[in-house]
């Protein structure tokens, strides 16, 4: 495996890559969400490219870029492990040089939910940064896991409304035998949040035994998801078109549920989509 440093190195290596580049865009740290991208991308493409960069930009809070976990060198094994081609783990001056003064965003889609929670530079600093890992790989397909639902639909709005010449491949959400959503973050619970974090993926449960028993009001749902989840209190669950990311009032159709939550001082997030069959005609989705 190349450990490539300079856009420059990553440009050169791209020039000689044939058949499919596959690029899974990550912050390190890496468990065994990244690594079902990872397989993905080696499954089905001739390049794979992971690139590794803790984006400053799409950090909210100065604590919690600081306490971001890092481990280049198990990261850069386990990647090896996987049969990843290149390794791009470029400096914060290599993506931010002096002057950089450009932004992408996507309006609306980026401001609700964890737009409104973290702020509206959040989404702003992923889309910046995927546009250049984007133009620096210049990857055929990209993936990206349903974990991040919110970057999902954004990116998928910034790919479509810019013409960008990419494919996105979305991995489903890996989780622990009982349920917690993996993440870097989960590494800073006790293990008394440990067990609290199981709020979230309860919750989700709920939400989806209540749709399969039949419930089609949103309220209802989010009521019935919120009473499992044992005094944590959510920053958001939230009902909503899994595209548009509008609030829906009548389950019908597809639907993406969402949780967002603090647990001590680690913010976790988890979401499930389900689907019902659809009311001929559409039920109201104001
Ligand atoms: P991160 O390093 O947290 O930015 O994540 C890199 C990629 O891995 C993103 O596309 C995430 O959505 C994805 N990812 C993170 N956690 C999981 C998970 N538990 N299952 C599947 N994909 C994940």
């Amino acid at each position: 495996m190349n450990v490539v440093r300079s856009n420059a190195e990553m440009g050169a290596h791209r020039l000689l890559a044939t058949g499919t580049v596959g690029l899974v865009p990550t912050m390190g740290a890496f468990h065994a969400g990244h690594h079902a991208l990872m397989r993905a991308a080696r499954e089905r493409c001739d390049t794979v490219v992971v690139s590794l960069f803790v984006n400053p930009a799409q950090f909210d809070e100065a604590a919690d870029l600081d306490a971001y976990p890092r481990d280049e060198e198990r990261d850069a094994a386990e990647a090896a492990e996987l049969g990843v081609d290149i390794l791009y783990a470029p400096s914060v001056d290599e993506i931010y040089p002096p002057g950089f003064s450009t932004s992408v965003r996507v309006d609306g889609l980026s401001d609700v939910l964890e737009g409104a929670e973290r702020g509206p530079g959040h989404f702003a600093g992923v889309c910046t940064v995927v546009t250049k890992l984007l133009h620096v790989v210049a990857p055929d397909v990209a993936y990206f896991g349903q974990k991040d639902a919110q970057q999902v639909a954004v990116l998928r709005r910034m790919v479509r409304d810019l013409d960008v010449p990419v494919e996105l491949a979305i991995i489903p959400t890996v989780r622990e035998p009982d349920g917690l959503a993996l993440s870097s973050r989960n590494v800073h619970l006790d293990p008394g949040e440990r067990r609290r974090a199981l709020s979230l993926s309860r919750a989700l449960r709920a939400a989806e035994e209540a749709i399969a028993g039949g419930e089609r009001d949103a309220a209802a749902v989010a009521t019935a998801a919120r009473a499992v989840m044992n005094g944590v209190d959510p920053e958001y669950l939230a009902l909503v078109d899994p595209d548009s990311f509008e609030p829906i009032t009548t389950v019908d159709g597809r639907v993406l549920v969402a949780v967002a939550a603090r647990i001590g001082a680690t913010r976790l997030i988890d979401n499930t989509i389900v689907h019902t069959a659809a009311t001929p005609g559409g039920a109201p989705t104001t």
